[in-house]
């Protein structure tokens, strides 16, 4: 990457890669033959048009996604989709199965309660969020409408490494994959719904992904807001209304960019059940961690405090964190343990 760019471990909106944004650069003002910039098109217009098709076409071929779902390009950011995901799927007496494995999973549980029974069916708060359960021992309920989780818990660091088989009547599993959406492949067809704000993996903030099983849309409750209603935005190819015209444009960008590496098989290696994406990590001696991030900024690596909520250190190595910044930070680590036993 080049000098003067550092690297940002930040856990989003967070680094995209530098290729994507220097073909950007190079379009800003003039797309194509379009005579202006992407922001000033018109978004029902050929060009644009165009952009969103290219851009859900990638994502298919990279996530292998068949005709039966919807992808539709949203506003909102995931946690809208907290309440949108009720709001469509569920009747207001209707019961839903949460696995709460974070802050994310519990702040959607609590979300959800507005808009249908949801009922926290395992959680790892007791634990400090450190723990998957065993899919065994989950007792789901066979009338639920689905079963929720957070694929991956960005504060703590928490990732399932496979998905457990929902034992509700429709079959119907639900992921919030914001913080590990295409860092690999993924069985979509294994779930009702998935979803994911772009601005960790993919792209800006500003667009929000949701990837639906096509039977699933059309039954959203009467309360519900046309810009929440799934149907509303799939039977207008995400163009309802005026969508976050550059971000998807930069997601598109992204998405081309992983077909050109060689698509999603490329992107991670499964080792153990710990978060590839968001490295949570304490200090020993936890009175040198404000001497730890000072250091880490002045060697030009920055953004990695931990959330407020959990304190310590947090690096998040999204994909398009190049390789030379983990192995900058681990160099940095071993010093400072070196410097300060
Ligand atoms: N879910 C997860 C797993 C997240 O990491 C985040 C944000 O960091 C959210 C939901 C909330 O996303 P947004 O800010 O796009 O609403």
């Amino acid at each position: 990457q080049s000098q003067d760019r550092i690297f940002n471990f930040a856990a989003g909106p967070a680094t995209l890669p530098e290729s994507v944004l220097k073909k950007a650069e190079s379009e800003l003002y003039i797309w194509r033959d379009s005579g202006m910039s992407v922001m000033e098109m018109s978004h029902r217009g050929k060009d644009f048009v165009s952009i969103i098709e290219k851009a859900e076409s990638d994502l298919r071929l990279l996530l292998n996604i068949s005709s039966d779902y919807h992808v539709l390009f949203l506003q909102g950011g995931a946690t809208t989709q907290f309440a949108a995901i009720p709001l469509n799927l569920c009747k207001p007496n209707d019961s839903v199965d949460f696995v709460v494995t974070g802050s994310w999973g519990d702040k959607a549980f609590k979300e959800a309660t507005k808009y249908c029974k949801p009922n926290v069916i395992w959680s790892g708060k007791s634990e400090k969020y450190t723990k998957i359960p065993s899919f065994e021992a989950l007792e789901q309920d066979p009338n639920a409408k689905y079963l929720h989780i957070c694929g991956n818990e960005t504060i703590h660091g928490v990732e399932f490494k496979n998905y457990p088989v929902p034992l509700n009547k429709d079959g119907i599993l639900i992921a919030d994959m914001s913080s590990h959406f295409c860092s690999k492949p993924v069985d979509v067809s294994k779930f009702g719904l998935i979803y994911a704000g772009a601005q960790k993996n993919v792209g800006p903030s500003g667009v929000t992904i949701v990837i639906i099983r096509k039977d699933l849309v059309g039954n959203a409750q009467e309360i519900t807001p046309v810009m929440l209603d799934y149907k509303i935005h799939a039977d207008n190819k995400s163009l309802y209304n005026t969508p976050p015209c550059y971000g998807i444009y930069m997601c598109g960008l992204v998405f081309e960019d992983l077909l050109n590496q060689g698509g999603l098989e490329q992107m991670s290696v499964e080792k153990s059940v710990r978060s590839l994406m968001n490295v949570p990590f304490t200090l020993e001696k936890s009175e040198l961690e404000a001497e730890f991030i000072k250091e880490a900024s002045k060697e030009k690596m920055v953004q990695l405090k931990g959330h407020r909520s959990v304190g310590g250190m947090r690096a998040s190595i999204y994909n398009a964190m190049p390789l030379a910044g983990v192995e900058k930070l681990v160099a940095f680590m071993k010093d400072f343990q070196s410097r300060h036993g």
